[in-house]
This record gives C-alpha cells, structure tokens and sequence, in this order.
C-alpha cells in the first residue's frame, strides 16, 4: 500500500501516473471564477461528454434527412438503437448481451419487473428490502403489494443496521432472510445504498434469498458504471438502474435492465407486453399474438426511445474505452485519497459513515454531521464545489474516476482546510 502525503505535488503524482487522466478533457465541467468546478456530484447526475452533442446531431440529421427512413436507414438504424448500448453494458454488469436491454426509466422498469418476479403465492408473499432505501424504490415496493391487497406493514420486511451503526452487516441480512424464508416471494434490494454509500454483498444475499426459494432482484442505481459486477455468475434474477448518475447519459436518460437468462429465455413467463418486445421478423405483420423476443429485450414495450438513449450510447464508447477495472481500479485509489485527506481536517467535526473497506463501497464517501450539515454543503457550494446534501445531516462526496483527478481531490482537501 502506498503511503498518501497531503500536497498538490503528490497528488500531480498520482494523475500523471494515472491511465484514464485524460478523459477528463472529454467532458463538460460547470464553471467557477474562471475554472473547472470541482464536481464531486457524479452519483447524482453525470456531467456531459463532449461527444454527445455530435451524437444527437447525427440522429437529429437522420430525422431531417430520411425522416421515417431513419428506422431502417442512416449511421444507426433506430430499429435496432436499443442494442447499440447492449455489449457495453453487458460488461459494466457481468451479463451476457442478451440478458440486458434499455427501456422506459428505473422506477418504471422496477415495476415491470416486478411483475414478472413478485408472485405471491399463500404465505409465500412478503418482500425484503433493506431500511431507508431511495424513496422511488420504497414507494414502489409500498404501491406493489397494495396492488395485491397486502398491509406495506405487513408484506415488507425491511433491515436496519443496528442501534449505535449506520451500515448493514451481511450476516443480518442473511439471517433475517433465513428468518422470514418461508413467507419471503422476493429480496429487493439496492446493490448500493444511496445514503451511506455501503455496497452490498450481492452475492451473498442472491444465494440466501435463493436458499430461501425467493426470487432476488437488485437496484443499480449506485452501482452501474461505478463498481464492476457479475450479475450472471451471482445468478441474480433481475436488476435495473438509471442511466444519469455514474453513466453519464444525462438528465431522465433510458434506464437499463437485467434478466438473467434462465428467466429471459422462458417466453412463457408473465409480463406486460408491447411491440418493441416483440421479435422484430414478426413486429410489423400486426398480428395477433404477443411473443416476447427470448432474451432481456422480451421486456421493451414501445418503440426505442432514440433521443433518450443516444447519450447513454455515446457515453457508452468512453466506458469501453477505459474499461471498467480500470476505471474501478483508479476509484478504488482516488476514494482511498479523499478519505486519507478528510482524515487530516482536525477543525471539521464530521463521521465518514461509508464502510472503510473498499469491497464495500464504490466512490462515494458520505459525511456525517452532526450539527451545520446544510450550511457546511452551502459554504462548500460557495467555494466551487459541487456535492449534495442528503437528510439527515449528510454531505455525499462521490469523485467518479472517469472525469475527477487526484488534484481535484486535493483541491477539495485545500478548500476544507483553509476555509472551515
Ligand atoms: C436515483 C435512484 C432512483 C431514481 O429513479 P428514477 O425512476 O430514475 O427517477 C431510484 N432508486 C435509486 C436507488 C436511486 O438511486
């Protein structure tokens, strides 16, 4: 392990020793005094690459050149736009190109696919998420088992860190789940949480609630172009994330979903249908009779929505560009900086609640304070630095490797030091 110094020459150090340095200069920053802000937000909303403005011109210019032609015609057939961000993706999830697509939103696709993997059935028919989940994701569980005339209180199991911690422990989540194993249908829960930052141990938690005979779904929101998984050798179920925060794919983006194979080849298995989900050789008979294409895109319903998704692809290049053990591999070190920095601020009274080993955490590190949190977010705001504020008493900081250097980290260090 290399041993940190808290100076700007270390850190130029470390950025010229960086491989993905200069990705930096294939995005867009929101300025500050004259320079680059230093953007710490990338959990929320990724900034924009360059390329995605030629990128929305090229479809812009099939639209005016071919007009209805642009399906069949023009540099990227809009029949087929969906799959363009298939093989990246792919990667970025451990998946196989078939068992993933883009489609609608997150919330939207949680629904959807909760509708084929929540089935209660007798007293198999509670879910269990963990405590304090993304509001979305709560209020879709919540709205899900009313729709089968179920008490929230009663079919949602959730887990809260002990009294005294703000993380899970992985052996509580597991027991709760051997607890509640035989009413449990379903174990719905984030792959990150996106208010202390803690990765959760997927695996672990997909073989539990398997042991248990539920189905296990996960929410990628904070985990999806952060930190690499495999989705299909942990035999996950289903997954789905937004494609704005660490994709970079810009503000409402298409969302992205995961259904493992052994589910996505099933043609028999229920869901709502649509065209777009329909093999293409039959779509446009308009005959009757719905049959799903057999992979992840058996799941689409309207026609591929291009302008939504033509940032996502062209974000997408960059990502195979630098690989995503790259990029985690640069993460793993830049969030190990920040902290190693935060550690030095002896005038700032703040706990790091994200968990300190880098196993279970991507880039983001949540600030605890207990008292002035807001205010403290605002000074910082007033000082060029982007990040946010999270009720109760969080700052998140979250440098994404693809775009935040070394001395931007520094730079936020010097900041803090100097001013508070
Ligand atoms: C960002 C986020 C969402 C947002 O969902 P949308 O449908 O894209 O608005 C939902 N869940 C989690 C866990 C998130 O982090």
């Amino acid at each position: 392990m290399l041993a940190f110094e808290p100076t700007s020459t270390f850190a130029r150090q470390l950025d010229a020793q960086d491989p993905l340095h200069t990705f930096k200069n294939d995005f867009h920053f929101p300025q500050h005094e004259g320079r680059n802000a230093i953007y710490f937000c990338g959990n929320s909303l990724g900034l924009q690459p360059k390329a995605v403005a030629n990128a929305i011109q090229t479809e812009l210019n099939s639209w005016q050149q071919l007009a209805v032609g642009g399906y069949f015609g023009g540099t990227n057939p809009w029949l087929y736009y969906q799959d363009y961000c298939k093989p990246t993706l792919a990667k970025l999830v451990g998946a196989s190109t078939q068992e993933v697509t883009v489609m609608n939103a997150l919330t939207v696709n949680l629904h959807l696919l909760m509708l084929s993997f929540y089935k209660p059935n007798g007293k198999r028919y509670k879910i269990l998420m963990e405590a304090g989940a993304f509001p979305s994701d709560q209020y879709a569980v919540e709205t899900q088992v009313r729709q089968y005339g179920f008490n929230p209180d009663e079919a949602i199991v959730e887990i809260a860190p002990r009294a005294g911690e703000k993380t899970l422990r992985t052996a509580d989540i597991i027991e709760s789940i051997n607890t509640h194993a035989e009413e449990l249908a379903l174990v719905m829960f984030a792959g990150m949480n996106y208010y202390t930052g803690q990765l959760f141990d997927m695996a672990a938690i997909t073989k539990a609630g398997h042991a248990a005979g539920a189905m296990v779904g996960f929410d990628l929101a904070h985990v999806t172009g952060n930190v690499p998984v495999q989705l299909h050798g942990w035999n996950v179920d289903f997954a789905a994330w937004c494609s704005y925060k660490y994709l970079n794919a810009g503000p409402g983006a298409v969302g992205g979903v995961f259904v493992h194979e052994k589910h996505a080849q099933n043609v028999q298995l229920g869901r709502l249908g649509g065209w777009w989900g329909n093999d293409e050789k039959t779509r446009f008979k308009m005959e009757k009779g719905f049959v799903p294409k057999a992979d992840a895109s058996g799941w689409c319903m309207s026609t591929s929505q291009v302008m939504n998704t033509v940032c996502l692809k062209a974000s997408l290049e960059m990502f195979e560009q630098a690989g995503i053990e790259n990029l985690r591999a640069k993460s793993i070190r830049l969030t190990a900086y920040l902290q190693y920095l935060l550690q030095q601020l002896p005038n700032l009274s703040f706990e790091i609640i994200t968990p300190e080993n880098p196993d279970e955490r991507g880039a983001q590190l949540s600030l605890y304070f207990k008292e002035n949190g807001r205010a403290i977010h605002d000074a910082m705001h007033a000082a060029g630095i982007i990040v946010d504020y999270r009720e109760p008493g969080v700052i998140r900081v979250a440098p994404a490797p693809m775009y935040c250097s070394f001395e931007d980290v520094y730079r936020f260090y010097e900041i803090l030091k100097t001013q508070f």
